[in-house]
């Protein structure tokens, strides 16, 4: 997980039509909040607004192609557009009830939204769950004051993950609550997450090899190894917070 640059330009069909709906939405819950409340109606959330083709690949363009969470590449999977507040309701532990309504009046708003690969977004992991830190005010509509609320998770548009999180070889591991919970929250210490970066950590290994042994290797075989360590650390190489500690932690020098 890493720092994500979501871009100041907001997509055309957010600002206009999905700030239209956004408004609508805060409109019509003051108009009878007990209508929602009470689950009499519910708010509908448009997928063909906030996971347009025009958001999700300026999302998807600004990750890279990768999942904001895990860090998997989404080439050839097609990624979701994720709310990072739930749109439609929220809990706040894995087997509580499902509390509604959620976060309807950001289910269009740029700043809420992440691309991310349907296992980190599924109900397995994520899903719904948008738990707050003991003693803090969760914002339950528009007209509360959402700066009150200490959300667990790591929005990785706003903190940067790395403070909270770190990998030791292919394993993930916190500093902080804040990481432990969102390790959790997300399944980032799942099989297949520790398997894929095994796999990198393997190939990392080959080339410092490369490079420590250099007296025994071409020159032009100690630069291809140096070069391919440099590009896993990039911000658009797959699971590239695992391979800077790798790196670090081999103490290879790569000028
Ligand atoms: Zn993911």
């Amino acid at each position: 997980m890493i720092k994500i640059n979501r871009p100041l330009a907001i997509p055309l069909r957010l600002s206009v039509e999905g700030a239209a709906a956004d408004l609508q939405n805060r409109n019509d819950y003051d108009a009878s909040p007990g209508s929602y409340t009470s689950l009499i109606i519910e708010f509908e959330i448009l997928n063909k607004i906030y996971g347009h083709v025009s958001v999700k690949s300026a999302l998807r363009a600004a990750q890279f192609n990768k999942c904001c969470f895990c860090e998997k590449d989404q080439v050839e999977e097609d990624g979701t557009v994720e709310h990072f507040r739930p749109k439609m309701g929220f809990r706040e532990k894995r087997k509580e009830a499902l509390v509604k309504p959620g976060y309807y009046w950001l289910g269009y708003t740029w700043t809420n939204l992440l691309f991310c690969c349907s296992k980190c977004n599924g109900a397995r992991y994520k899903g719904n769950l948008f738990p707050l830190r003991a003693g803090s005010a969760r914002a339950r509509t528009h007209n509360d004051d959402l700066s009150l609320e200490d959300p667990y998770l790591i929005d990785p548009a706003s903190i940067d993950p790395r403070a909270h999180i770190y990998f030791d070889d292919e394993m993930v591991k916190y500093r902080t609550d804040y990481g432990q919970e969102t390790i959790h929250i997300l399944g980032l210490d799942r099989t297949t997450l520790n398997d894929f970066r095994k796999a990198l950590i393997q190939d990392l290994k080959s080339r410092i090899i490369t490079i420590k042994a250099h007296r025994f290797c071409t020159p032009a075989q100690v630069a291809e190894a140096k070069q391919f360590l440099r590009d896993a650390q990039l911000p658009s190489a797959k699971f590239s917070a695992a391979a800077i500690d790798f790196i670090a932690k081999a103490g290879v020098a790569l000028d």
